[in-house]
């Protein structure tokens, strides 16, 4: 089986509490409040001649909008590592938020891939619903269904085989079709959860993120990961600034992109 090497690239950072990141009450609550900033990431995946990004992460205007701390462009972060973004032939889109889909123009040659409920879900009747609502851009949402009538998306209906190494895994909960990405490595499988966990904290204390579509589905979700992954170590969450340091940075890259497999 192919054996691909994988990469976190950082693009954007968050500065916010604790209380923000988890389910408050007696059942998760923060008693110690302080700072606990995000990360925000792409990721790429390479080897066998091949080159596979996940997610597109927000533009700087995007960031502006949002009150986010915008680093650089993250295809200037892939180009960084070699890979041109205008030449990558699979992009997966984990889920449809801002930070996650938001310069898919920057891959013209791309197939995008997201699962069937994903659409359903930010195009459907939990839109109207501001609490659901507002991790997602309608012009986002309107241009990938404009790219889905130029037939550059590939739906997925749970868990899928991608090619030789990577497959797609539906995980749901924080959004209806968030999708987590399973890669070969050559430490074993390594599982890229993207928002099935934002923080290594929610997953390993089972403490479930506030912005969350299904409580239930969320939870089972830490267990799904794990199962999927060679140890609870291979499973990386979507936001947690500790990948940054638990993973040994490419070299003249520091801060900037960390080697995960
Ligand atoms: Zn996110």
């Amino acid at each position: 089986m192919t054996e691909y090497e994988v990469y976190a690239i950082k693009y954007a950072h968050h500065m916010r509490r604790a209380s923000e990141n988890f389910i408050g009450g007696a059942m998760g609550g923060d008693a110690h409040d302080g700072p606990m900033p995000l990360d925000y990431f792409v990721w790429l995946i390479r080897g066998d001649g091949c080159e596979v990004v996940v997610d597109t992460g927000f533009s700087a205007p995007m960031g502006r909008k949002r009150g986010r701390e915008h680093l650089r462009c993250p295809s200037e972060g892939l180009r960084l590592l070699g890979c041109d973004a205008s030449r990558v032939k699979d992009v997966v889109i984990s889920h449809l938020h801002y930070d996650h889909v938001g310069n898919f123009d920057l891959f013209p040659a791309a197939t995008l891939h997201l699962q069937d409920v994903e659409m359903h879900y930010a195009t459907g009747r939990h839109m109207g619903e501001e609490r659901h609502r507002f991790a997602y851009e309608v012009e986002e949402v309107v241009g990938m269904v404009r790219r889905v009538y130029e037939n550059r998306v590939r739906f997925h209906n749970g868990d899928s085989h991608l090619r030789d190494g990577i497959s797609l895994h539906l995980i749901g909960g924080h959004t209806m079709g968030m999708q987590s990405v399973r890669v070969n490595t050559r430490g074993g499988w390594l599982v890229l959860a993207s928002d099935a966990s934002h923080f290594y904290a929610n997953m390993e204390q089972t403490r479930p993120f506030p912005i969350v579509y299904s409580v239930g589905d969320m939870v089972a979700g830490y267990e799904r990961l794990r199962s999927l992954a060679a140890s609870p170590k291979h499973v990386v969450p979507g936001h947690d600034p500790l990948v940054m340091q638990r993973y040994p940075a490419v070299k003249g890259l520091e801060g900037i992109a960390v080697r995960l497999d």
